[in-house]
């Protein structure tokens, strides 16, 4: 899969981008992150992307014109599965939209910043808009990197463990079972008998009794 970012802030990326999963997934040859700043794109000589809203109003917009440049000139190299705008009255990003978004072979994550974009890239361009939750963020940069990792985690071959991340909290409509490592006693604090018993059997029906107690506990909605 392949993914472009386009930012105002492609530094804020480089963190993100060169470490952990999202460093393997790379070098795995599973996934190739590319940024683009979307200053470059802008034809004024003070290379401005943004201006005063029409009609007034407080904040400045990002303008059409830098955007829809550099979109197009990407798409003139290659067929794009999405043009996902990050934006917080977009769909709520969840496991199943993760999933839903592994599948795609190229996609473009455009970030908004200040007031926003101009609304005509979201009727000319944009073919998604995922919100990472209820509240506003200063730019889309911090919600494409949640939507990258999200996505990358569930890319076959990406993580070691291939069950991995189908254990995870949310793939079986479940939160996940707590978890537990060495030692097996900190400080007269105990791990469940269960888990050391080597038996398979009644360890996959704790973790399942678990899940379920622990759905049932903090998320009930998803049962
Ligand atoms: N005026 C806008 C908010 C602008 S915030 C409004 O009220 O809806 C600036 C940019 O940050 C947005 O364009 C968007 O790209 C990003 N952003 C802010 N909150 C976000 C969220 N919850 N999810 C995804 N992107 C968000």
């Amino acid at each position: 899969m392949r993914i472009d970012v386009l930012t105002l802030f492609p530094e804020m990326f480089e963190g993100v981008f060169s470490q952990s999963i999202l460093k393997r997934a790379q070098n795995k040859g599973h996934l190739e992150l590319f940024t683009h700043n979307i200053r470059d794109y802008s034809k004024d000589k003070h290379h401005r992307v943004d201006d005063y809203p029409f009609g007034g109003g407080p904040g400045m917009v990002m303008m059409v014109e830098p955007i829809a440049d550099c979109i197009n000139d990407l798409k003139s190299q290659r067929h794009y599965d999405a043009v996902i705008f990050t934006a917080p009255d977009g769909q709520t990003f969840n496991q199943s939209k993760a999933n839903q978004l592994s599948l795609y072979q190229n996609m473009i994550i455009l970030c908004g910043h200040y007031k926003g974009v101009d609304e005509r890239v979201r009727e000319l361009f944009v073919t998604e808009e995922i919100s990472i939750g209820d509240y506003v963020l200063s730019g889309g940069e911090i919600a494409a990197m949640a939507i990258v990792d999200a996505v990358a985690r569930v890319i076959p071959g990406v993580l070691n463990d291939e069950t991995s991340a189908l254990s995870d909290s949310f793939q079986d409509g479940l939160l996940s079972a707590p978890v537990y490592t060495r030692p097996a006693n900190y400080q007269g604090h105990c791990v469940p008998d269960v888990l050391l018993s080597g038996n398979e059997r009644l360890i996959n029906d704790w973790k399942l009794e678990k899940q379920l107690e622990r759905t049932k506990a903090r998320r009930p909605d998803l049962l």
